[in-house]
């Protein structure tokens, strides 16, 4: 039987960017495990690529200022273009609100500026349409895009250089736990001797993750074979399917998994209105809740639709989503998108919280199980932040540079723990 120091369950952001920020601090024997590194289905290589920090919790705001420092300091590794965030807003009581919000992320030094209506038209000229009904606009300049793809392939390099072991095909179908006695049944993990209270409330260790079982899916014809992986330590970093890992372990899970669609929009370079540098154009939030940005010649957009029923769907509604969704209001706010086309689109998952903040931190009752996951429309752009601190609490026993503390599942048991986040897309 094989026996890692730290498995983690997924290869997405998460879990690479983790792994490769553990094997900095030191810890070797770093096996990660995924059912399709390609990534066909996972979030990480079918989101958006926006990346800001102007959250309305203070944890999802240092989370990404510290990915976004990140990001910045390797813009050119990333694609990380430094070209803003605008919202719109047609609400007043909405718009009231980001405006006190407003005064906590500039505390937490993010630039946030308030704009009027003749200065969105005067600095968006791609804006042409039914300004009227907008109240306001809030602007960071600093907020941007990036290639999510590049920041995975990047960890993973890194990463493997360390001796970080990716294994691809393997389906995580089994977890086995043990209750042991008070802390004895801990071990140590191999390279970091501080490990000893690996996750959860170091008073309540009644449960630990013994080993993990897969199932490594091998070129069609052969028969399927079946691994067993102990382990001293496990992160779960599945994405939108952490919760069937956790049932696994009799943990009930609040996370939802939803669909999300987005579509690649054609716009002829003479149906532009004058003044628009696409160079400089970064992502738009229209008060419809519609959000679009120039991508390498065109143009992505996307579009939730509320009371999408969750589930696995990974089908996209090609044109019927963007005749209903994305277009109408597209050509309601720019009169450029009156004659545009739809290319092409596909779907995704988003981890939904009750609370739209992402879980990470110990799992209390198993001493050696810890989660980063369940991060809804932000995991790109929290992935350095969620990950290096964590990757300090598992090395260390405490959280470095900020407190995931917030972000662990207990809060789910009082609603008065929640982290509401409202400017969610
Ligand atoms: C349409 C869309 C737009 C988005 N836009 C943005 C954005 O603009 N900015 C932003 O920051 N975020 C955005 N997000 C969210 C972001 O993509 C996710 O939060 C992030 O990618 C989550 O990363 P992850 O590593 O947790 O999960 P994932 O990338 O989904 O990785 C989970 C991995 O687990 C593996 N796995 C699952 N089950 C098993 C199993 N049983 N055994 C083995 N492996 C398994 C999967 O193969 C997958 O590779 C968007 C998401 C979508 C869908």
């Amino acid at each position: 039987m094989e026996r890692v120091n730290v498995l983690i369950a997924g290869g997405g952001v998460i879990g690479t960017t983790l792994a490769h920020e553990l094997a900095k601090r030191g810890v070797n024997d770093i096996h990660v495990i995924d059912l399709d590194l390609g990534g066909l289905y996972a979030s990480s290589e079918l989101n958006a690529g926006g990346a800001r920090a102007t959250w309305w919790q203070p944890i999802n705001i240092e989370t990404c200022r510290i990915t976004l420092d990140f990001f910045r300091a390797h813009r050119e590794l990333f694609g990380f273009r430094e070209t803003g965030y605008l919202w719109l807003y047609a609400d007043p009581d909405r718009f009231a609100v980001a405006c006190e919000k407003r005064t906590l992320q500039e505390a937490a030094g993010i630039t946030v500026e308030l704009l009027r209506r003749d200065e969105i038209t005067r600095r968006f000229p791609i804006l042409d349409r039914n300004l009227e009904e907008l109240v306001g606009a809030t602007w960071s300049p600093r907020d941007g895009l990036v290639n999510p793809n590049a920041v995975r392939a990047y960890h993973r390099r890194e990463a493997e250089k360390l001796g970080v072991r990716f294994s691809d095909r393997h389906f995580i179908d089994g977890v086995e736990t043990a209750r042991i006695d008070g802390r004895s049944g801990l071990r140590r993990v191999r390279g970091v001797d501080v490990i000893e209270v690996a996750g959860g409330d170091p008073t309540d260790t009644s449960g630990i993750l013994r080993e993990i079982l897969t199932t490594h899916r091998v070129p069609t014809g052969r028969r399927a074979r079946e691994t067993r992986i102990s382990c001293d330590v496990v992160v779960n970093c599945l994405g939108a399917w952490s919760s069937i890992f956790s049932s696994k372990i009799g943990l009930r899970d609040v996370t939802e998994a939803v669909r999300r669609q987005i579509a690649l929009v054609d716009v002829r370079p003479a149906d532009l209105v004058p003044g628009v540098d696409l160079d400089r154009l970064g992502m738009i939030v229209d008060s419809s809740d519609l959000y679009f940005h120039p991508e390498a010649g065109h143009f992505l957009a996307g579009y939730s639709i509320p009371d999408e029923v969750p589930g696995f769907d990974f089908s996209y509604d090609g044109n019927a989503y963007f005749e209903e969704f994305v277009w109408p209001r597209l050509a309601h706010r720019c009169s450029s998108f009156e004659r545009c086309g739809h290319l092409r689109g596909w779907s995704g998952l988003y981890a939904v919280t009750p609370d739209r903040s992402g879980i990470a931190g110990p799992v209390p009752g198993i001493a050696n199980l810890l989660e980063a996951h369940s991060l809804t429309g932000r995991g790109v752009m929290q992935s350095f932040g969620i990950a290096t601190v964590l990757a300090e609490r598992i090395t260390t026993g405490h959280y470095g540079a900020c407190d995931l503390g917030p972000l662990g599942r207990e809060r789910f048991e009082s609603p008065d723990r929640w982290l509401p986040e409202v400017l969610h897309i």
